[in-house]
């Protein structure tokens, strides 16, 4: 099964994510991690992605499409993939096409409301990825499920928030059109309720997708 997840910045994707990859055996495949990690280690992709996603702006498409693609050859894809952050807009989603097949887009709507506080609040494990609200931490530093280090991602400043929930509104959500047309949309709302509660919702759809 190869799936998208498809959501504003904030929406809770990446705890989906992990969820949906667990569950079904999937290589979880975030553009973002990928950016990120490349800028810590200092790639070239690392030093031109910086750029861009200091400011909230998409790294350019032939960069992305780029690393997509490859990534999409590894062996381990067999078993399925659950792509996170791509596609982003409709050039990345016209390209996907011509090199995968995907079976469903998991679009998780939410208030928008809701993201600048919960974006700029984000506290972000180092080992697991596991992610946090200021609000609920009572001052602890450490994650609660592995003990790594929690940090606050460098682009999630209101400025920047503000950058990618533009970007997410002009460029991405027009996906949620595009994939409807194809038929393969499968639509949750995300809530203030804990994750569980909408991977409940979601397992349910993707059980029977499965087969
Ligand atoms: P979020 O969804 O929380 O904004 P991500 O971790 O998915 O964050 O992405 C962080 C940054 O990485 C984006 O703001 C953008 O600069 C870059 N990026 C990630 N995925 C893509 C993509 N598909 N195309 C272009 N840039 C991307
Ligand atoms: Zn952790």
């Amino acid at each position: 099964m190869n799936l998208i997840l498809l959501g504003a910045p904030g929406a809770g994707k990446g705890t989906q994510a992990t969820k949906i990859s667990d569950r079904y055996g999937l290589v979880h495949i975030s553009t973002g991690d990928i950016f990120r990690e490349n800028i810590k280690k200092g790639t070239e992709i690392g030093l031109l992605a910086k750029s861009y996603t200091e400011k909230g702006e998409l790294v350019p498409d032939e960069v992305t499409v780029a690393i997509v693609k490859d990534r999409l050859t590894w062996d381990d894809c067999k078993k399925g993939y659950l792509l996170d952050g791509f596609p982003r807009n409709l050039f990345q989603a016209e390209e996907l096409d011509k090199f995968a097949r995907i079976d469903g887009v998991v679009n998780i709507n939410i208030d928008p409301a809701l993201l600048m506080d919960r974006l700029c609040g984000r506290r972000v494990c180092r080992e697991c990825g596991e992610s946090y609200h200021v609000s609920t931490l009572n001052g602890a530093t450490t994650c609660a499920r592995c003990g790594g280090e929690l940090y606050q991602r460098k682009d999630d400043n209101p400025e920047t928030v503000g950058a990618r929930l533009a970007v997410y509104n002009e460029q991405t959500a027009p996906l949620i059109d595009y994939y409807t047309k194809q038929g393969k949309i499968l639509n949750f709302t995300g809530t203030e309720a804990p994750a569980e509660v909408l991977f409940e919702e979601v397992r349910a759809v993707l059980d029977k997708l499965a087969g």
